[in-house]
């Protein structure tokens, strides 16, 4: 069988035949992948390194080097390379039985007078003491045996299934709104996103708070959405598997002040809020009661955040601490000392490891290493206003005075480093916050003061792909559903909070 098939002239009809034959074995069919060799004359593999491999196989190393030395079928790259491997296990096998004599006879007679290195040779002892486990050796051998042998000789296995899985992620990466899960991808036709992919049609309009929305966070198993504004409340929305709409289950109210964040506990069984200059309120989602309150009476809070595992609150307080408490209220010891500035962020990373927290007044991101007690300080061009962690907690995105928003790589390198920024949003007298989101984390989603919501793709520092008009004051906070790659909620001004879906017209 020669010659190629497809329209390039790239796939030869014989390797075609070979990785399907090497399919059919996987999916366990081996009858049908012997049919189809005798069918087609094309074998898996030449007779020849057939017979040489199942004679590795069966560790017949006598055999093995008889073969390599009459066969002139046998194709190796480096015969003398061959013979040396085969001999140095025929070695290693006399000195495992004790066969002293065996292996210097080997050693001397026939290995010296291959004219290996000397280095190599006596490198031998140090390979019985820590190769001789048997399997181990076996497995090395046979790797650099079949590196001798040329490249096409051999179908690595699962190849047709590696090619095909090259090809949808090649796809895939080139997808230009790529929102889809991997369920979506096909072997039976290209895959493509069309902008429609993205969140961008207001599903439901929610009516609960009487003043502006400050703030938003989708749960984490994606079924509850909560919300806080300016009007001293927070809500908790909980969604209508049925209809797929969400209604209000608690509007949480005690707090004097507007309430700046509400947070989901890592299990989503609870919320803390904080009110502005106020204090920090943990509430039982199930029931919508208070269940504790944190603070200090001679100062406010800023922000607030869980410990990675939710057994603390972490308070960034007004007078420029950080105070982490118990669930019980009993102060956590923080050695992080006294900010400089004022903070007005504070997260802590899903492992526990970091606790980042930024200021409006110095320009930097505090990460404090709660291990080390060390300290990194990332300098950026501006006043910070608020940022928001990647799920794998490898990136920070940024919000900037400037109306920029800037991605940091904050792990996997010797330093943090900015990898990207967008812009296209509005910003100059709130915050206005921005998050991650869609399939991998691909988009950046943005509030905006000209009442709009800016979606970028992370992958390209251009311009937004998609900007969702319909609100009718200053979009203060996103968050897009970390269960639902087709679900974004926004707050504003309004004093509402739109659901964004796809636009299926
Ligand atoms: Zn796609």
């Amino acid at each position: 069988m020669e010659g190629t098939i497809g329209s390039k002239g790239l796939v030869k009809k014989t390797e075609l035949v070979r990785i399907i034959t090497d399919a059919l074995i996987s999916l366990g069919f081996s009858s049908i992948a012997t049919d189809l060799e005798n069918l087609s004359g094309v074998n898996l593999l030449d007779p020849t390194i057939k017979q040489f491999l199942d004679l590795v196989k069966a560790k017949e190393w006598n055999k093995c080097i008889k073969l390599l030395q009459e066969e002139e079928g046998l194709q190796v790259r480096d015969k003398r390379t061959a013979r040396f491997l085969l001999l140095e296990q025929i070695f290693l096998d006399f000195l495992k039985d004790d066969n002293l004599d065996g292996a210097l006879n080997t050693l001397h007679e026939k290995m010296t007078p291959l004219g290996v290195k000397r280095r190599r040779l006596e490198k031998l002892p140090c390979k019985f003491v820590f190769l001789d486990s048997g399997e181990e050796r076996f497995v090395e051998v046979t790797r650099k045996l079949k590196k001798l042998l040329p490249p096409a000789a051999i179908v690595p296995e699962g190849r047709l299934v590696h090619l095909l899985e090259e090809s949808l992620d090649l796809q895939r990466s080139d997808c230009d709104y790529h929102n889809a899960p991997d369920t979506d991808m096909s072997l039976c036709y290209d895959h493509f996103c069309w902008k429609s992919k993205i969140p961008s049609k207001t599903v439901q309009t929610l009516v609960g708070h009487t003043d502006e929305v400050w703030f938003l966070e989708f749960s984490h198993n994606g079924k509850y959405l909560a919300s806080s504004s300016k009007d001293n409340s927070a809500i908790i929305w909980e969604i209508n598997a049925e209809r797929g709409e969400f209604g209000m289950k608690h509007k949480l109210e005690g707090h004097k002040k507007p309430v700046v964040v509400v947070l989901w506990s890592p299990d989503d069984q609870q919320v803390i809020t904080c009110g502005e200059n106020e204090v920090i309120k943990r509430w039982d989602v199930g029931s919508g009661h208070c269940v504790h309150t944190y603070g200090r009476v001679d100062v406010g809070s800023i922000s607030c955040g869980w410990l990675h595992d939710g057994s603390g609150i972490i308070g960034a307080m007004a007078d420029r601490r950080i105070c982490l408490w118990n669930l019980d209220g009993s102060k956590i010891e923080h050695e992080q000392g006294q900010r400089g500035q004022k903070i007005s962020d504070v997260a802590m990373t899903s492992d526990g490891k970091w606790l980042v927290s930024v200021g409006r007044e110095q320009n930097e991101i505090s990460l404090f290493d709660r291990e080390t007690r060390g300290e990194t300080v990332i300098g950026v061009e501006d006043m910070v206003t608020s940022f928001s962690l990647s799920r794998d907690d490898k990136y920070l995105l940024v919000n900037l005075d400037t109306q920029e928003i800037h991605v940091w790589m904050i792990a996997g390198e010797p330093e943090p480093r900015k990898v990207s920024k967008f812009s296209g949003h509005k910003r100059s007298r709130f915050v206005i916050r921005s998050c991650f989101g869609g399939y991998d984390e691909n988009f950046i989603a943005s509030g905006s003061e000209d009442s709009k919501v800016y979606i970028w793709r992370r992958a390209f520092e251009r311009g937004p792909c998609c900007v969702l008009s319909g609100h009718e004051g200053a979009v203060n906070c996103v968050s897009w559903n970390l269960a639902d790659l087709h679900m974004l909620a926004s707050a504003s001004d309004d004093k509402t909070i739109r659901i964004w879906g796809l636009d299926l017209e």
